[in-house]
């Protein structure tokens, strides 16, 4: 456990939150991007569909500060010594609204592939 600057909740939503693609995040074993984040329990680890332990983002911790992404990523809003190691280059900055569009869609999808079967006789 790093120490971590912000413990307490967020003022404000932020424009952009980062997005970790499973796909290309190496795995826990680096975890770089949670030593560069400054809020406390905000990118925490999961296992992807395949059951490999990697890196999520919290998307109401995140502050949009783009410090987890790596050094040349042009999403990222500022300045960072380091980030996200460029071979993998797993972390990019996307609009807010549009991260809750797509996890609104894919609850409604669960919700749906969840519910009883409408039979009509
Ligand atoms: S953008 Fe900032 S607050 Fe959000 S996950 Fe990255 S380092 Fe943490
Ligand atoms: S820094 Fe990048 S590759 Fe490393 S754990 Fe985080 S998202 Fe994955």
């Amino acid at each position: 456990m790093w120490t971590k600057l912000q413990n307490t909740p967020r003022k404000k939503i932020p424009r952009t939150i980062a997005v970790i693609d499973p796909d290309t995040c190496f795995g826990i074993a680096c975890s770089i991007c949670q030593a560069a984040c400054p809020v406390e329990d905000c990118i925490v680890e999961e296992q992807d569909a395949d059951g490999r332990w990697v890196c999520a983002v919290l998307i109401d911790k995140c502050i949009g500060c783009g410090l987890c992404v790596t050094v040349g990523n042009p999403t990222a809003p500022g300045k960072r010594d380091f980030g996200c190691p460029a071979d993998y280059d797993a972390i990019d900055m996307v609009a807010y609204t549009e991260v809750v569009e797509v996890m609104e869609a894919q609850l409604d999808a669960e919700e749906l592939a969840e519910a009883e079967p409408v039979t009509t006789f």
